[in-house]
Formats: C-alpha cells, sequence, structure tokens
C-alpha cells in the first residue's frame, strides 16, 4: 500500500499524502467492485465460457496501447512475457485439451489453439514494441509524434552552412537525415540519439529547460 501510495504520487505530480490516500482508496474500491462484478458475471455466463476465455486472455492488450499511445519503450521484458503467458495458459490447456481432466471438461482443440494463437499475437506484438519501438507495427503516416516538427520552425542558432548543432554532444545536425533529428515541441533541435539518451535521466529541454513529452 505504501509503494503504491509513492508511485501514485509519484506520477500524479506530488499531490498531498490525503488527497493521494483517497485516491488509492477509490482505485481499490473499483477493482474490487470489478472483481466481484466480473466474479458475477462469469458465473452468469458460463456456457459461453469459450468467448469468456478470449476476453480473459486479453490481459496484454491494455500495456500494447498504452505503449502505443505514450510512444514509451516497452518496460516488460520478453522472459517476463513469455513466461507470465505460458504459465497463464497451462490451466486452460489442462482443462480443454486433457481428455481425463479433473474437471471433466468436453476438451476443445479448436479453443486451444486459438487461444495459443491469440495470445501469442499478444506477446508477438509487446516483444516487437521491445525490440524494434512501440509503434514500430502503426504505419509512419498514422504516427503523430510531438518530435516531428519541420526543421525551418527550429528557433536554435544556425551555424554559416545553414546547419544546426546539437547541444547535446556539441556536434552538428544532419538536418536532412529525418531518422537521426528530433525537433522539440519548444523547436530545438537535436540528434534523436542523444535525446533519447538525455531523456532517460530527465525530462527537460537541454536548451531552454522546458517540460519534454516522451520520445
Ligand atoms: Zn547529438
Ligand atoms: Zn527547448
Amino acid at each position: 500500500m505504501r509503494f503504491l501510495l509513492s508511485v501514485w504520487r509519484a506520477r500524479r505530480g506530488g499531490v498531498d499524502p490525503w488527497t493521494a490516500q483517497r485516491e488509492v482508496s477509490v482505485l481499490y474500491a473499483r477493482f474490487y467492485a470489478a472483481l466481484l462484478g466480473g466474479i458475477l458475471l462469469t458465473y452468469q455466463l458460463q456456457r459461453r465460457m469459450p468467448l469468456l476465455m478470449f476476453a480473459f486472455f486479453s490481459y496484454w492488450w491494455p500495456q500494447i496501447v498504452l505503449c502505443v499511445r505514450s510512444d514509451c519503450r516497452q518496460p516488460l521484458k520478453p522472459e517476463f512475457v513469455l513466461g507470465t503467458s505460458v504459465a497463464r495458459l497451462a490451466l486452460p490447456l489442462y482443462v480443454y485439451a486433457c481428455p481425463s481432466n479433473l474437471l471433466r471438461v468436453q476438451p476443445n482443440l479448436t479453443l486451444c489453439a486459438g487461444l495459443v494463437a491469440y495470445v501469442g499475437l499478444q506477446c508477438g506484438l509487446l516483444l516487437a514494441q521491445h525490440w524494434w519501438g512501440p509503434r514500430c507495427f502503426i504505419p509512419k503516416q498514422a504516427r503523430n509524434t510531438p518530435y516531428g516538427g519541420s526543421i525551418a520552425a527550429a528557433n536554435d542558432i544556425e551555424t554559416s552552412e545553414g546547419s544546426r548543432e546539437c547541444v547535446i554532444c556539441m556536434a552538428q545536425v544532419d538536418v536532412s537525415d529525418k531518422s537521426d533529428r528530433a525537433v522539440t515541441p519548444c523547436t530545438h533541435v537535436f540528434h534523436r540519439s542523444c535525446l533519447e539518451r538525455w531523456l532517460s535521466y530527465k525530462h527537460d529541454c537541454p536548451t531552454c529547460r522546458r517540460a519534454l513529452p516522451p520520445l
């Protein structure tokens, strides 16, 4: 609870302890209400178990969507993703694939194959996000990054050759290479790789100190 409180306060930008505690209590209440509601709903919908199984095994989607929306690096390690998925699949696979299971459920191999494929797809997306970036599977035109501003709008000091200097590494930024340049919302230009490293320590602009969104 204390750990959760500190995380909550850090995320909410230092609200006072009482407000944070009240907000976490509301969160807890909602969680248990949803859990109870879920159990009752599952009991009511027993006959539609195959459909429910797919709903239960949609647990990676929020993480995938969150990373796409915030454009943050995927924080879950591949070992964790694969280990958790396999451990969670073990029980339904036993119940639906073992002919003499303890619950005496009729084996349903199609459901098993479907579940494995469905979880596999989510794992694939998570691993792709981990290795190739959170938005790697989204077409380039559909991505809107706050760092894609035009170089002409940048208000850094221009050198005599018309190029810009990255104040992090003090080297020239190749303005024609879109893949290795980042224009911040406060219109300062850096090497993408330099800014990425910088943002892992600080969340403000190296030039003007304004707060920056994740890269
Ligand atoms: Zn640089
Ligand atoms: Zn700036």
